[in-house]
């Protein structure tokens, strides 16, 4: 806590692992020997810039720019970039610090790494993001590649802005190096079935909770927070097994639909018009929109937080229960609070924790770096299978794991115990360093 003032989001993140971890040093006493938690909570190397440019008036913006490669044990580090006003260190380095274990939970080889910006992209002209994320690059350009740093999307980061990243990439290095940047279009080294992995692979995620249960999503009632990419997809898996989704939100409010989202709907708002979740109640008369709504009091079985960290807190968790919830799986990171997390886990909800629910999204993102590495494309439905496949390995290890430290079906444990032991393992072996 000294070390790091004031990262709020960073101490909450670490504490969380840590309080897993006990038995593990039980088990492997080499890790307390070499400080290996220590280590791990210590980023290899953080990079702090500015980003200048200029708005469409022609007046000259500063913003403020954050690469932290936290740990290489596994693989180059791989993590997305965000851009939010909220954005500071601390949010950066519980990003990255969960992304070390969520990596390692995908079997793939891939560090663990975050970056992003104070930038607010909402009201923003094409033409200001583009010269805002040229004047990044041209920062950023020097920390990564390949077999450097591998950087993808994240909150307000998606096709577009990676694009303009991945153009002045290539531009200022000469090089076209596919696997720089994953999230890229189909025709520019893109892989199918990225833009879909985080919510598919949540939903692949919270079927394997159900199975575990000998349960089933299949006509239970869902809702998802957010609208942004994560939140779309995960809607769209959700209804394609079976499950009828009645809410999702944005920042601003909530809509409750109670014939069932009409996903092409918000597509059309969100994905191509950029317009607010409230323009979804102005197209279709069934809907309610709830300006400023907490969307964990509309009644539900599955909840599934696609947004933001802290979005769902412990009284929004009593509700769930109350309102007869059974399984949460997070899209997003960190969204439930560690107060959330507890009285789920007390009344005895499948919970998945982030960084084993939406690790879909990464490990599409290391099937996109292999394809690009032998200039290949596979077909949706074979990269779909394969994420499948992916979640259905992560549960499973979750799921053992839990079992073997004494927590049955706790995949907070399962998670922070499993991911831990594979990259403090790689860590021993390769020495001090
Ligand atoms: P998007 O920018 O596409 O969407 C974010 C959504 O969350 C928007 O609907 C946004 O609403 C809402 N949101 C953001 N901040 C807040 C806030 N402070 N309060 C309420 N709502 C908010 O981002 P993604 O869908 O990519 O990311 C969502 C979450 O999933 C994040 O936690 C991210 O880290 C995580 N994630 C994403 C992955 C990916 O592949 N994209 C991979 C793994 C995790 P508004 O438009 O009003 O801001």
């Amino acid at each position: 806590l000294r070390r790091n003032p004031g990262e709020t989001e960073f101490h909450q993140a670490v504490r969380e692992v840590l309080e897993s971890l006990g038995p593990v040093l039980v088990k492997y006493p080499e890790f307390a020997d070499r400080k290996i938690i220590q280590l791990i909570c210590e980023p290899e190397r953080q990079i702090i810039f500015r980003v200048p440019w200029q708005d469409d008036k022609g007046v000259t913006q500063i913003n403020r720019a954050f690469r932290v490669q936290f740990n290489s044990a596994l693989g180059p580090y791989k993590g997305g970039i965000r851009f939010h006003p909220s954005v500071y260190l601390g949010i950066i380095k519980f990003l990255g610090f969960e992304q070390i274990f969520k990596n390692a939970l995908t079997g793939m080889p891939i560090g663990g790494g975050k970056g992003g910006s104070d930038f607010d992209p909402k009201g923003r002209s094409d033409g200001e993001i583009m010269r805002f994320c040229q004047s990044m690059m041209t920062e950023l350009y020097r920390h990564l590649g390949e077999y450097t740093d591998v950087p993808a999307g994240d909150i307000g980061v998606g096709q577009r802005e990676i694009g303009y990243l991945f153009g002045q990439y290539k531009r200022i290095t000469n090089r076209y190096e596919s696997g720089v940047f994953t999230g890229k279009g189909l025709s520019w080294g893109g892989s199918r079935a990225r833009k879909e992995a985080t919510g598919y692979g949540t939903v692949f995620f919270t079927e394997e909770m159900f199975k575990a249960r000998a349960d089933a999503l299949d006509g239970k009632t869902c809702v998802v927070s957010g609208s942004g990419n994560v939140a779309i997809y995960a809607m769209e898996k959700a209804m394609s097994l079976g499950a009828k989704v009645i809410a999702c939100s944005d920042s601003n409010g909530v809509i409750v639909d109670k014939d069932g989202i009409d996903l092409e709907l918000v597509k059309q708002i969100k994905e191509v018009e950029r317009r607010r979740i409230s323009a979804y109640a102005e197209e279709k008369k069934t809907a309610r929109y709830l300006e400023d709504g907490n969307i964990w009091t509309v009644p539900c079985q599955v909840a599934l937080p696609c947004a933001t960290q802290n979005e769902l807190n412990g009284t929004d968790a009593k509700t769930l229960i109350k309102n007869g919830v059974i399984a949460v799986a997070e899209g997003a990171n960190m969204p439930s609070t560690p107060e959330a997390i507890r009285f789920f886990t007390e009344a005895g909800i499948a919970f998945g924790p982030g960084k084993a629910a939406n690790a879909g999204g990464v490990a599409t993102s290391a099937l996109e770096m292999q394809q690009n590495a032998s200039r290949d494309s596979w077909t949706f439905e074979h990269t779909e299978e394969r994420l499948r496949e992916i979640m259905v390995d992560i549960h499973r290890n979750c799921h053992q794991t839990s079992e073997e430290f004494g927590a049955p079906g706790n995949y907070v444990v399962g998670a922070n115990i499993a991911g831990f032991v594979k990259v403090a393992g790689a860590m021993v072996a390769m020495g001090v360093i």
